[in-house]
């Protein structure tokens, strides 16, 4: 699929957007957009890599007005209802849905969403129930490693993690990291950061740029209390997306549980009102197994999201929701693409037998 990824970005999806036959495609239910926030204005991009997750509020604006002009963007609520007892939705429905929280969707995101008047579905973790000002600690790290000299070691050796860093390979000994880390509670993996700190030679204010300058914290720090209140004063739904942001595939059962249940929890407790819905943390089919997905259903959610188009062959597919995820590089094209379904018939059409039978077995 990979292979045949530029003709359909380039020539194919082109072409049938703008033939208007997506558009005629029947998919069945609705689709559902993840998000991860808007540039703020004026943010130089760090990495194309990790700033790829957000669009420029040109580009979300372009896409919001697509939508408008041909499909109908359902409310979470809508959703729900769906859900949980069937009722039928308008054809061409669309969920948007947004993660992990970050500050740029106060303050740059909903007065795009106010113009269109749409509603989005904002899936936040723990550190959003909190005063302090925290950034997603695989950004964090990723940043770390940024701001390191161009070549170090890195040596925990309790938790088997030896990296001699060389600049060129920084984003797969990242992700390594990212995936051993992950093994770890919230605490104990929060020293483990610190210790990352002080071998790499960063002082205490090594972020200090990051959370100071009102662009660079609106792009890396997650809003507050305070601020999440807002999102909802504005009429905006939360769901949970687990206390710390996890790979919980990678974590012991007791800490995925936790993960999961406690974000449903204390959520319930600060909102008042309960969570339905959860976002698995990375969501792809490498971080999501059967245990989390049976873990979302028995923690009392009524859903959960993935965060990859096709469905991850559960018993329970309402706890293993696919999502379209959007990203700085998709064309409109590829948007209505990804929409209408059409993208995911031809994932399907092109997987081979034994990519199949390894998805088929995460259930
Ligand atoms: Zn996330």
């Amino acid at each position: 699929m990979r292979l045949v990824s530029p003709l359909l970005k380039h020539v194919v999806y082109p072409g049938l957007s703008k033939a208007g036959y997506l558009r005629r495609v029947a998919r069945s239910g609705p689709a559902v957009l993840t998000y991860h926030g808007v540039l703020p204005a004026g943010y130089d991009i760090i990495d194309s890599g990790l700033d790829g997750n957000l669009v420029s509020a040109q580009l979300f604006r372009e896409q919001l007005q697509f939508l408008k002009d041909h499909h109908n963007i359902i409310s979470p609520e809508e959703f729900r209802l769906w859900c949980e007892d069937g009722k039928e939705l308008p054809p061409r429905s669309v969920l948007l849905t947004c993660d992990d929280g970050l500050r740029n969707v106060l303050f740059d995101m909903l007065a795009i969403l106010q113009e269109f008047e749409m509603k989005c579905l904002f899936f936040v973790t723990g550190a959003s129930l909190t005063h302090t000002p925290t950034m997603l600690w695989y950004e964090e790290l990723f940043l770390m490693f940024l701001a390191a000299p161009e070549s170090f070691s890195l040596e925990l050796p309790e938790i088997g993690l030896r990296t001699d860093f060389r600049r060129h390979e920084q984003h797969s000994q990242w992700w390594a990291s990212v995936t051993t880390l992950s093994r770890y509670d919230m605490n104990h993996r929060r020293t483990l950061v610190e210790r990352i700190r002080m071998q790499l030679g960063l002082s205490e204010r090594w972020d200090a740029e990051y959370r100071d300058d009102p662009v660079l914290s609106r792009r890396f720090l997650v809003m507050n209390m305070q601020e999440l209140h807002q999102l909802t004063e504005a009429g905006m739904c939360i769901g949970a997306h687990t206390i710390s942001h996890p790979m919980l595939s990678q974590s012991a059962p007791e800490v995925a549980w936790r993960e999961i249940s406690e974000s449903k929890h204390d959520l319930d407790q600060v909102l008042g009102r309960e969570t339905w819905a959860l976002a698995y943390p990375f969501g792809d089919s490498s971080s999501v197994t059967s245990r989390e997905i049976q873990m979302a259903e028995q923690a009392g959610f009524q859903c959960a999201f993935v965060n990859v188009s096709r469905d991850l062959g559960t018993q329970t597919p309402r706890f293993a929701l696919p999502r379209t995820h959007i990203t700085a590089e998709m064309t409109l094209a590829e948007f209505d693409a990804h929409i209408s379904g059409f993208h995911r018939s031809l994932q399907e059409l092109f997987r081979p037998a034994k990519l199949s039978a390894a998805v088929g077995s995460i259930a």
